[in-house]
């Protein structure tokens, strides 16, 4: 078991409150955390998001604020946008925006107009809600065509993606979702954004740290604007990024601030500096690669398990895995395999029959498990806790999920998590 980290002014401030940081301290370090979405920062990453920088107002840019005081805040911002520059290769970057939502907010406010049709995959299918799905503001605002996948393979259609875009004209493209286990086509993205007249959004969120390590390819020779979080698989703080061409940077700083935010969360971006110097260290690529190749691993041991997977597999660190012949619904399954101390989140398949709230699916990753140390070696007894797992939730066998959690815990201690 891992030791709970010292934080002797808050135990002392607030025993309560520090008592719940020490329970999640332990359940990160306990169990084997599956969220594709989710990871383990560093120390370092911690650390910087913990500092005084959190007491300091700098609305504005660098050079540009409208408070006094910003000697060393400048230099925190100019450090991290250098940082993302360099890493992503692109001409600009804005470290501001507050999380990924609100970075995706800030795109339709430099590049649309309410009521405007955008672009972008169906939630269900593996979109995002701000991109343009009907209960997110982006869809209320703005007239959302989504696209999808095809039923018989599971990857996107890209001939419906241009005869859509050319039918409807939208402004925006966004490329990019939540649940989508394969490659990104940023170049057919982009040819059909250009044939549409759209401004093509490649959001990165989720696979942001493999580009940056080189395990998938990079959106930044099409892309008009890349929009990511930091904190997924480029293991930074919760914030986002913006990154566009030269000629899309004005229009970009302007809808973050003043367009959409008031001053930057200055700790976050001292945090996000750090996680970027991190990813541009060789250790980083060898992370990226472990990823995939893990995930890899792991969906090669699920279907040899009888499971079936959206589009058969993975390209990336994330796994769709349909439960419909296991006779299981997603949100059982999930349930049971988190009191097995295995955490993962129920999901929409595309073209599921079930409703969101109790889909089909679950969505599993390997970003956290490989930040732990995990390899391929690992992922056969991985596979076979999810089969177990499973085959409780469905016959309804605590005890089985009881024997699954200790065994997962004596696992996860042989492989300490960075940062706990
Ligand atoms: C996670 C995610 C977001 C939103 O990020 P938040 O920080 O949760 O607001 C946006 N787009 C995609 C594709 C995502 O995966």
């Amino acid at each position: 078991m891992a030791l709970p980290l010292a934080h002797p002014a808050l135990a002392a401030a607030d025993p309560e409150l520090a008592g719940l940081v020490a329970a999640e301290e332990r359940l990160q370090a306990d169990t084997l955390r599956l969220i594709p979405s989710e990871n383990y920062v560093s120390r370092a990453v911690l650390e910087a998001s913990g500092t005084v920088l959190q007491n300091k107002y700098s609305e504005g840019y660098p050079g540009r604020r409208y408070y006094e005081g910003q000697q060393n805040i400048d230099q925190v911002e100019r450090l991290a946008v250098a940082r993302a520059t360099a890493l992503f290769g692109v001409d600009h970057a804005n470290v501001q925006p507050y999380s990924g939502s609100p970075a995706n907010l800030a795109v339709y406010l430099a590049f649309a107009e309410p009521g405007d049709a955008v672009m972008g995959m169906a939630l269900p299918m593996g979109g995002h809600l701000t991109h343009g799905w009907g209960v997110s503001a982006t869809g209320a605002w703005f007239r959302g065509v989504q696209y999808g996948v095809r039923q018989d393979t599971g990857l996107i259609d890209l001939d419906q993606v241009r005869d859509l875009a050319l039918k409807e004209r939208p402004k925006l493209i966004f490329c990019g979702g939540t649940a989508l286990p394969r490659t990104i086509d940023f170049a057919a993205f982009a040819e059909i954004a250009r044939e549409a007249g759209a401004v093509l959004v490649a959001d990165i969120a989720h696979i942001a740290g493999l580009i940056a390590g080189g395990a998938h390819p990079s959106p930044a020779p099409h892309a008009d604007v890349v929009s990511t979080t930091t904190h997924k698989t480029l293991r930074g703080p919760r914030g986002a990024m913006l990154m566009c061409r030269e000629e899309h940077a004005k229009a970009v700083d302007k809808a973050v601030f003043p367009g959409l935010q008031g001053g930057p969360h200055n700790q976050t971006t001292a945090a996000i500096a750090v996680a970027l110097h991190e990813a541009a260290q060789p250790s980083f690529r060898d992370y990226a690669h472990a990823v995939v190749a893990n995930a890899r691993a792991l969906a090669e041991q699920l279907a040899a398990r009888g499971f079936d997977l959206v589009s058969g597999g993975t390209d990336n660190h994330l796994i769709l895995i349909d439960l419909t012949g296991k006779d299981v619904p997603g949100k059982a399954a999930a349930k049971a395999l988190d009191r097995a101390g295995i955490v993962v989140n129920y999901n929409t398949v595309p073209y599921d029959p079930r409703k969101p709230f109790d889909p089909s699916g679950i969505r599993i990753g390997t970003p956290s498990l490989t930040s732990r140390g995990l390899g391929v070696a690992q992922m056969p007894a991985v596979a076979d806790w999810i089969g177990r797992g499973v085959a409780a939730a469905r016959a309804g066998d605590e005890g089985a999920l009881t024997a699954i959690r200790a065994e997962v815990a004596e696992l996860m201690a042989a492989f300490p998590a960075p940062g706990l």
